[in-house]
């Protein structure tokens, strides 16, 4: 750790205390950016970073809702309005019983860089509860969706900030949000994405993080002159990214032999395929069931459940060429990532955020394999979201081919700069570097553009 980033972290962990994701957010970026510093000090004089670290605003609030049983319930919302040199806040909602302060901090930072990443001009947001949607009806779903927007709709809009989906939050919640802020407002405007197809939606949003790892993932091996057809591929998690980038990883020739939950994983040595790949669809959208059941579905695959007391997450010691973790925050330790690389893995594009501890990543960075970060690999998200944000502005929706070959330029654009931009820092084949710095000189120089606000 340099100097530098050791005042950092000490400033950071003293004014954000109980923080920890935040803390580990920043001292990763903080690392890339030191390099930029040294060569470039008129980013350390107008302390660009150090103003980074710091939300623009903070809002927090209580949502009351009654449950079914006629019960009184209160959960907190957040957002968090990370940085607007750009464009308009733009960002998940997470609704998850772990949600914290800092973990909507750690999002919202990482947010900032990705918007960057994408070419499009969109700042950087997050938000969400600790409410839990599982085991919940869709009635108390509603009144949830509905107190939540009670509480935010003021500080949002679609040139203010703009809301769309992440953990917990799919197409019902992001209906039922839409539904009470054009009620609250009386506007019928593209204020969150991720929307329904005949009400504003845009194709290919649904599809469009999971497509968009598996692009980048395509990308990176295209470095070495491969592709992904016959590779075997390791993914975590089983919501709406993972899912998507099963369908892609089939589509693009590969084989996906896992899929997890929060209660534990199966191993399907036969490979995940469409039809497979719809009964999950089936199950984790609809009937709203466990990853569990698969096994008993289809004979040809094995369930483990989860071993709090495991030291590792036996999923990544599967052999297998690729990894897509894509189901939360530091789901890769040191000890997973060895277990990936012993077992032939050498290809990992995160479909989750910051899936990977940072003495993991020290471990696939030593190893000079192709290591894709979130920021970059899950940018194709949010990026599309950006394609809804035009499409509902010109209220003209484009077809799904077009949304689809846009959202693979836009990746391919994302891969160019990482690349360069770690060439151009002197650490090649760095993706870490190259996502963090192409993302900061964007948005610095905007800040350095618009004066000290
Ligand atoms: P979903 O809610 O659709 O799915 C999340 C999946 O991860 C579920 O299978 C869930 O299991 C599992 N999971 C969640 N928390 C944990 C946990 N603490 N331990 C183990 N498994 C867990 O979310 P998404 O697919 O949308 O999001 C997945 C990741 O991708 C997140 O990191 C998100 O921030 C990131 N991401 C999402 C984008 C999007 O467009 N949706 C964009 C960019 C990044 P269970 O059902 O049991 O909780």
């Amino acid at each position: 750790m340099s100097d530098y980033v050791k005042e950092i972290m000490l400033r950071v962990s003293a004014k954000n205390p109980a923080e920890p994701e935040f803390h580990q957010a920043v001292a990763e970026v903080a690392e890339s950016v030191s390099l930029v510093y040294d060569k470039y000090p008129e980013y350390r004089s107008a302390q660009i970073f150090e103003r980074l670290i710091e939300p623009e605003r903070v809002i927090m609030f209580r949502v009351p809702w009654m449950d079914d049983r006629g019960e009184i319930q209160i959960n907190r919302g957040y957002r968090i309005q990370m940085n607007s040199a750009i464009g308009p806040y733009k960002g998940g909602l997470r609704f998850h019983p772990s949600v914290t302060l800092g973990v909507l901090k750690f999002l919202a930072f990482e947010q900032v860089f990705k918007n960057s990443l994408t070419t499009l001009p969109m700042g950087g947001a997050k938000g969400g509860s600790d409410f839990d949607p599982k085991g919940k009806s869709d009635n108390e779903v509603m009144r949830f969706c509905q107190s939540f927007m009670n509480g935010l709709f003021r500080y949002i809009g679609p040139d203010t900030d703009v809301p769309a989906g992440d953990i917990g939050v799919g197409g019902r919640e992001i209906g039922y949000l839409f539904g009470q802020y054009k009620k609250l407002v009386n506007e019928f405007t593209g204020v969150l994405t991720g929307k329904g197809l005949n009400w504003g939606g845009s194709l290919i949003r649904p599809e469009a993080t999971g497509y968009g790892a598996t692009y980048f993932a395509a990308e990176m091996l295209s470095t070495r002159g491969e592709t992904l057809e016959g590779k075997t591929c390791l993914v975590s998690g089983s919501g709406n990214v993972a899912q998507y980038t099963v369908e892609k990883v089939n589509q693009l020739g590969g084989k996906v032999v896992t899929l997890s939950d929060s209660n534990g994983y199966i191993y399907d040595e036969e490979g995940i395929d469409a039809k497979k790949l719809a009964w999950v669809m089936e199950l984790k959208n609809v009937r709203r069931g466990r990853i569990q059941e698969y096994a008993d579905a289809f004979k040809t695959a094995v369930y483990t459940p989860l071993d709090p007391k495991l030291d590792h997450n036996p999923l990544w010691n599967h052999k297998a060429q690729c990894a897509f973790p894509s189901a939360t925050q530091n789901e890769i330790n040191a000890r997973d990532a060895r277990h990936l690389l012993a077992n032939g893995v050498y290809c990992v594009s995160e479909g989750a955020n910051m899936p990977t501890t940072p003495e993991g990543v020290k471990v696939f960075v030593d190893a000079g394999i192709l290591y894709g970060p979130g920021k970059a690999a899950n940018a194709g998200g949010v990026a599309t979201s950006g394609l809804e944000m035009s499409q509902n502005s010109m209220r003209l929706p484009w077809t799904r081919e077009e949304v689809d070959q846009r959202l693979s330029l836009i990746m391919k654009s994302i891969h160019r700069t990482c690349v360069e931009t770690a060439d151009q820092f002197g650490t090649p084949g760095n993706y870490v570097n190259g996502a963090n710095i192409g993302g900061f000189l964007k948005v610095a120089n905007a800040m350095l553009d618009q004066g000290l606000v």
